[in-house]
C-alpha cells in the first residue's frame, strides 16, 4: 500500500506548480467550480442530469426528443443555479425513472445512425458498422488511460483516457499514431469506460479527461459512460471542437471543464494544413458554446510564421468573447507527420517555433488582457 501510495502520489514532486497554481487568485476565480468539485464543496453536472427526469418516452421521434432537451436544459440551468447556491437540496436520481442524461444518451445513439458527431457530418448509419471520413463504426477504441502529469497545472493530476482515430488531418499531429489509426487500442463499451474513469478517480485523478484523437466521434459512449459513472469528478472536454452544433448541445450540461483547442484563426489555413471546411466559423461557435456553460482553459501551439494569420487573430477574438477563460500558449511544436514528409508542401513549418515569436505571442496576450502565465 506504501508503494501504491507513492506512485500515485509522486506527481506532488514531478509537478509542484500543480499545487502552487491553486494560490493564484485568476485561477482560483476562473476555475472556481472546478476546485469545488475537488473540494467536493460542488456537484459534476452529469450527476445533477441524472436528477432531472425525462418526460417523453424514448422511443419518440427525434425533433420530440429534442424538443424534450431544450425543455430539460433550461430546467437543469435553473437546477445548478439553485444547487450551487444551496437554495435547494438534491433530488434522488432513485426516483426517476428517465432522466436528462438518459434523453442525452438516446439522442446521442440516434446521431450515431447517421452520424453527424462532427461537422464533417458523414450522415452513415455506424450503429450498422458503416464508416464515415474517421473509419470509425458503432465502437469505441481506448488506447490508453492513465493519470497524466503533463497537463496544465490546475488539471493535474488528470486522468486522461485517449482515444482512436480523430475528425482533423492536421499535417503535423503529435498524436499521430493514435489520431490515424482507427483500430488502435482495445474496444471498449460505456461501462468499460466508466470502469476507467472510475479507477482513475480513486487513483486520484482531479478530472476525466477524454482526448485523442479525438473525443467526439466517441461521443456515445462518452455519455453512455456518464450514465454509469457514480463519483463526484470533474468531466472534462479535451478536443479540437470541429464538433457539430447537436453534440455541442448534448455535452453542455454535463461537461465541466473544456480544454479546447484552438488552432487557426482562419479558415484557409485550417483547410490548408488540417483539411477541413469552415474551420473558424464552426469551432468559435463551439468555444462560445463552452464557455456559456462551463470552465474553459483554451490551448493554442503556437505555429511558426501563423503569427499574423493565427495567432493573433484568435487571441484578438478569445480577448473579445471569453474574457474570463484562460489561454494556455503553447511553444512545443515541431515539425512532425507529413510536415517531415512533404517538406516543400508545408514549408513554413518545417521549424521549430522561434523565442522571438513566442515573446509577441505572450505580449500580445498581455496586451489584449488575456490571463496566460498559470497555465502556459
Ligand atoms: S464522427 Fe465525423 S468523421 Fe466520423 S463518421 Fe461521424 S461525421 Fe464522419
Amino acid at each position: 500500500m506504501t508503494i501504491i501510495y507513492t506512485i500515485i502520489e509522486m506527481w506532488r514532486f514531478i509537478r509542484p506548480d500543480a499545487i502552487r497554481v491553486w494560490n493564484d487568485s485568476e485561477t482560483r476565480r476562473r476555475l472556481s467550480r472546478y476546485r469545488g468539485i475537488i473540494d467536493n464543496k460542488r456537484v459534476a453536472k452529469y450527476l445533477l442530469a441524472k436528477e432531472i427526469e425525462c418526460e417523453i418516452e424514448l422511443n419518440a421521434d427525434i425533433e420530440t426528443l429534442w424538443n424534450e432537451h431544450t425543455r430539460l436544459s433550461e430546467e437543469f440551468r435553473s437546477y445548478l443555479a439553485k444547487i450551487d447556491s444551496g437554495d435547494v437540496s438534491r433530488n434522488s436520481p432513485d426516483n426517476i425513472d428517465v432522466s436528462y442524461l438518459d434523453l442525452k444518451h438516446e439522442i446521442a445513439m440516434r446521431i450515431l445512425s447517421e452520424c453527424h458527431f462532427c461537422e464533417r457530418r458523414c450522415g452513415v448509419d455506424r450503429s450498422q458498422n458503416k464508416r464515415g471520413w474517421c473509419k470509425l463504426g458503432n465502437e469505441s477504441r481506448v488506447n490508453s488511460a492513465f493519470l497524466h502529469t503533463g497537463e496544465e497545472a490546475p488539471l493535474v493530476p488528470s486522468g486522461t483516457i485517449f482515444f482512436s482515430s480523430c475528425c482533423l488531418a492536421c499535417a503535423f499531429c503529435q498524436n499521430f499514431d493514435i489520431s490515424t489509426n482507427p483500430n488502435a487500442g482495445v474496444i471498449v463499451d460505456a461501462k468499460d469506460l466508466a470502469g476507467y474513469a472510475e479507477a482513475l478517480f480513486r487513483e486520484g485523478a482531479l478530472n476525466i479527461n477524454y482526448v485523442g484523437g479525438d473525443p467526439v466521434p466517441n461521443t456515445h459512449t462518452i455519455i453512455g459512460s456518464l450514465t454509469h459513472q457514480v463519483s463526484n469528478v470533474t468531466q472534462l472536454w479535451n478536443s479540437s471542437m470541429y464538433c457539430s452544433e447537436q453534440t455541442m448541445l448534448l455535452l453542455q450540461d454535463v461537461i465541466d471543464v473544456w480544454l479546447p483547442d484552438f488552432k487557426y484563426g482562419n479558415n484557409e489555413c485550417a483547410e490548408r494544413l488540417s483539411k477541413v471546411k469552415n474551420y473558424f466559423d464552426i469551432v468559435s461557435r463551439n468555444h462560445l458554446m463552452a464557455y456559456e456553460t462551463g470552465e474553459v482553459i483554451i490551448r493554442h501551439l503556437v505555429l511558426p510564421n501563423h503569427l499574423e494569420c493565427c495567432t493573433f487573430p484568435i487571441l484578438e477574438w478569445v480577448a473579445e468573447n471569453m474574457p474570463n477563460c484562460m489561454v494556455n500558449i503553447m511553444g512545443q511544436y515541431r515539425p512532425q507527420h507529413r510536415v517531415n514528409r512533404e517538406r516543400n508542401k508545408y514549408s513554413e513549418i518545417t521549424r521549430g517555433v522561434s523565442r522571438d515569436e513566442m515573446r509577441a505571442a505572450f505580449d500580445k496576450a498581455d496586451e489584449l488582457g488575456i490571463c496566460w502565465k498559470p497555465v502556459s
